[in-house]
């Protein structure tokens, strides 16, 4: 799976700052180093909205279609992700359960091949890649492009870097907590700390 931060707000603790310190018509404390301490106490106080005006955009590749279902229940992210009816899953790519033991990697491997097969043959049969998909497994590899702002990244990274959380979604947001943290460390510093192994 690939991670790959390709946009994000400019100097975003500032607007984050700018944004609070309009609230409270504090501009006049605006200093070079100010950001991170106005963010924190933002964060205990529960003042969340400032870290709307601050958005990121990642592209994620190669992860499976059961990630991505999970990812893209998070109402407030907009997604563009590879579409299964413009185009077709002949000779799909597929992710391998990192819980599968090293023993029955083949057979998986065999699995995939006879669903590769079947998917073949329902398209010579004529039916449409939106009708033929319908035999793909949830390991079928896929690729989204997510933006969200920093408020519901925090909200997601929570959730989803969780012990409790599946574990290719949480090495997913594990890796976009890191990439988010070296932008704006106020931000997200509390979450990395907390955020287990991904
Ligand atoms: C460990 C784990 C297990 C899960 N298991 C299941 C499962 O078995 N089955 C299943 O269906 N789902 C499951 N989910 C998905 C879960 O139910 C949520 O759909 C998903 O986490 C998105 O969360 P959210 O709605 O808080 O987030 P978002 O959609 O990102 O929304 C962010 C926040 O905005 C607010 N919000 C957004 N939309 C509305 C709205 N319409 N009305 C009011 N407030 C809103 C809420 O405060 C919400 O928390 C699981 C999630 C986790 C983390």
């Amino acid at each position: 799976m690939q991670i790959e931060l390709i946009a994000i707000t400019p100097e975003p603790e500032q607007v984050i700052e700018l944004a609070a310190r309009t609230c409270y018509q504090s501009q006049d404390l605006q200093e070079r180093d100010s950001a991170g301490v106005l963010i924190g106490k933002l964060l205990t106080m529960g003042h969340e909205t400032p870290l709307e005006h601050a958005y990121a955009t990642f592209r994620i590749s190669g992860c499976s279609r059961a990630m991505s279902h999970q990812l893209v229940r998070h109402r407030l992210m907009a997604v563009c992700q590879k579409s299964q009816r413009y185009v077709t899953e002949e000779n799909f790519e597929y992710v391998t359960p990192l819980t599968l033991a090293a023993e029955d990697r083949a057979e998986f491997a065999a699995d995939m091949a006879t669903i590769g097969r079947m998917y073949g043959k329902w398209k010579a049969r004529g039916l449409r890649n939106e009708d033929a998909r319908f035999v793909l497994p949830n390991a079928c590899a896929t690729e989204l492009v997510i933006s969200a702002n920093f408020r519901e990244f925090r909200h997601i990274i929570a959730l989803r870097c969780s012990r409790h959380a599946q574990w290719e979604i949480r090495s997913a947001c594990t890796q976009m907590l890191k990439q988010l943290h070296a932008h704006a460390p106020a931000v997200f510093g509390d979450l990395l700390e907390s955020a287990g192994p991904s």
